[in-house]
């Protein structure tokens, strides 16, 4: 038997229990919740662990976790079935006995008599809890939550699906969560681009030390994706110095990469945007109108852009020409042209994207006609395909402005790195980069994977 603990809840671990979940078979999106939820609540999540239906490798994830954490939160395993056996391998830990809790008994007679069934099966079990434990109330479902203490950790058992232990987390685990209102946790990110990972790791070098975090200082971490370099600034501590202690570390950080910089913008708030949300609110704010011309990216920078919601004020449409001849037949370009380069190439990216505005109809906003932008690309995105010349991974992406009565073009060759999949991501990342890059007059000679 074991008392409640009384420790505060600095840290935490997460178990998320499920053969589903280590075979592949489904994804575990409840650590990822819970997580977030918990680092907004003050808590730092230290482990993320997942294991199968497998009483021994339960028992033994238990007994870890609880050797090193202030909170354990587990999720799955609390179900009528036989592989169902979280509640049991923790009673087993903790030396307690199972007990049938008569509320939750009573409760899930009731339930049954609602859906006209009898209580059976295995479905009885679920109103089990170790006798030092409480039961957590399922009002979305039928296995109630347990709330346990194991070596004087607090240990939460949940249900497995989001919809039920969601709620539950919120109206249980919440008001039961011991934080110090002294050691919050403020995070803030920055984005960049233009800079390979490496080299901003080498720029930001001792803001990324992991001791800072002990001399009261927010830690500095980078994550790469598609080419966004991502900052993440997390200061833990008391919540009235975070705010100053981000400025500074903001402001060292501006100084080694800020001309990479894309967001936030001087003077703007910080925010968690991505590059395609970023691009739709810088088009907004210039009143400027977007068209795409897509080859290799088979419409994927139509789809990313219209993701975003309120993307009709700035989105006109756009093409999806893949073969020569709807390339021809659609955006005005010459077969000669295609001929005589191919169709990866800077002039027929740039003949896309021309294509584009000509063939588009103006849009008119208050102040007349809106300038507007073409995205066009046309690229190898393999596996097949490839030559000496123009490998596979080999795209162009051009970028056709209007502006003062002309179009204004740049265009740009890159060879991105990965599969079919990858090259195509990074395709669109990179191009809305091109657009956002542009918007915010930030010329950058070379960029991520660019080709001279
Ligand atoms: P139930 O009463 O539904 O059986 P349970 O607590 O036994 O609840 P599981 O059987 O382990 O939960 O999981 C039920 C469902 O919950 C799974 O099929 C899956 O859809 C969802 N689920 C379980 N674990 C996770 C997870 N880590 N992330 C997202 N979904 C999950
Ligand atoms: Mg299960």
């Amino acid at each position: 038997m074991s008392e409640p603990s009384q420790r505060t809840h600095r840290t935490a671990s997460i178990l998320s229990i499920g053969d589903e979940l280590v075979i592949g078979q489904s994804l575990d999106t409840n650590s990822k919740w819970l997580s977030s939820r918990l680092t907004d609540l003050g808590v730092r999540v230290v482990e993320h662990a997942t294991v199968s239906d497998e009483p021994d490798l339960l028992r033994a994830a238990f007994e870890r976790l609880v050797s090193g954490v202030d909170l354990v939160l587990a999720t799955g395993g609390l179900g009528p079935t036989a592989d169902d056996l979280t509640r049991d391998v923790l009673c087993d830990c903790m030396d307690d006995e199972l007990v049938r809790d008569d509320r939750q008994h009573e409760r899930l007679v009731e339930l049954f008599r609602r859906r006209g069934r009898p209580l059976e099966n295995g479905n009885d079990r679920q109103a089990l809890r170790p006798a030092s434990a409480v039961c957590m109330d399922n009002d979305q479902g039928t296995a109630p939550g347990i709330a346990a203490t194991l070596n004087d950790v607090d240990v939460y058992l949940l249900p497995g699906p989001p919809h039920e232990n969601r709620p539950m987390f919120e109206r249980f685990v919440v008001p039961r969560l011991r934080t110090d209102p002294k050691r919050a946790i403020t995070t803030r990110l920055i984005r960049h681009y233009g800079i390979p990972e490496s080299n901003a790791a080498v720029a930001l070098g001792d803001l990324l030390d992991r001791d800072r975090i002990e001399r009261g200082l927010p830690l500095v971490g980078i994550t790469a994706s598609d080419g966004v370099i991502t900052t993440r600034l997390r200061h833990e501590g008391d919540p009235a110095d975070a705010s100053a202690l981000l400025d500074e570390t903001d402001r060292l950080v501006g100084e080694r990469i800020g001309r990479f910089r894309i967001s936030p913008e001087p003077g703007e708030p910080p925010s968690d945007e991505d590059l395609v949300e970023l691009t739709v609110r810088a088009l907004k704010r210039a009143g400027h109108g977007l068209l795409t011309a897509e080859s290799c990216t088979g419409g994927m920078i139509g789809e990313a852009v219209t993701g975003v919601s309120g993307s009709s004020s700035v989105y006109h449409g756009g093409w999806v020409t893949y073969s020569n001849e709807h390339k021809a037949a659609h955006l005005g370009i010459e077969q000669s042209l295609l001929k005589q380069h191919g169709a990866v190439s800077r002039p027929a990216a740039e003949a896309m994207a021309r294509g584009a505005i000509d063939r588009s109809p103006a849009v008119f906003g208050p102040d007349g006609a809106r300038p507007r932008h073409a995205l066009a690309v046309t690229g190898i995105a393999g596996p097949d395909g490839g030559t000496p010349e123009k490998p596979v991974g080999t795209v162009w992406i051009a970028r056709a402005s209007e502006g003062c009565g002309a179009v204004e073009v740049e265009s740009r060759r890159f060879v991105f790195p990965g599969d079919r999949d990858t090259i195509r991501r990074r395709t669109v990342g990179t191009a809305l980069a091109m657009l956002l890059l542009r918007l915010r007059k930030k010329p950058i000679e070379r960029l991520l994977w660019e080709i001279d």
